[in-house]
């Protein structure tokens, strides 16, 4: 992978100047980026490259700025700027999935198989889980505690070695699914509550993300319920 992620060190940054080091058909990519490219259950985000609409940004084997119209050559040194609105929804939305995932597991044991974040809402998938009214009031409940409590979110990279030491038992089983590939793991802490790897892109601090309302909840069969939530 050729292109530095910025959103890595820095969630909150919102514009950034790069070299172009490959342009063709209707994509670029860069020897750094500010966006962030869809992975992990979080949306990519949109913006603009020195006034031309960056429609996505997908990760495969490189990242790629998908241009509504591409004009750039090779070398060309460009100006992003990202839709911050849609970029700070994205990392309220993922900073909830976190405390969600946790509670959910804390107190009745069920692991997160799956998620998707947007902006209006998001869903995660929660195996084995069968919640009633009382438990969905009670999730509720602990969540928002949490964000009255004003927890501080930070990252930090970690040696693939320590990362065991480093993040909550609940997150144990995360290390068998890492690649053995990745040598330094991200780490997301938010204080006195949760660690966990991941490389998305989070708030700093647990106010940030608002209340949790559990708009619904569906049985997907295999005893997995998936619930779907917005931030007020
Ligand atoms: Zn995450």
């Amino acid at each position: 992978m050729r292109t530095k992620l910025l959103t890595m060190d820095d969630s909150y940054i919102r514009e950034f100047d790069a070299i172009v080091l490959e342009s063709k058909d209707n994509y670029v990519i860069l020897d750094k980026t500010g966006f962030y490219p869809e992975s992990g259950g979080q949306p990519s985000d949109t913006g603009f490259l020195n006034g031309i609409k960056v429609l996505q940004v997908t990760k495969k084997d490189e990242i790629k700025h998908i241009l509504e119209k591409n004009e750039f050559k090779e070398n060309d040194i460009v100006h992003g700027t990202i839709d911050w609105d849609k970029r700070y929804k994205h990392c309220r939305m993922h900073s909830a999935q976190h405390l969600l995932s946790a509670i959910v597991f804390d107190k009745y044991n069920a692991v997160s198989v799956g998620n998707q974040l947007g902006y209006d809402k998001s869903r995660i998938d929660l195996h084995p889980f069968k919640p009633d009214k009382e438990i969905l009031d009670d999730i509720t409940k602990d969540f928002n505690n949490l964000i009255d409590k004003a927890l501080e979110v930070t990252i930090r990279n970690v040696k693939r070695e320590e990362m065991m030491k480093v993040i909550s038992e609940r997150n144990s089983m995360i290390f068998n699914k890492l690649p053995k590939s990745i040598e330094e793991v991200r780490v997301i802490e938010i204080k006195d509550f949760d660690k966990i790897p991941c490389a998305g892109t989070h708030v700093k601090n647990t106010r940030e993300i608002g209340y949790i309302n559990i708009l619904s909840t569906e049985n997907k069969g295999k005893d997995i319920t998936r619930l779907t939530f917005e931030l007020k």
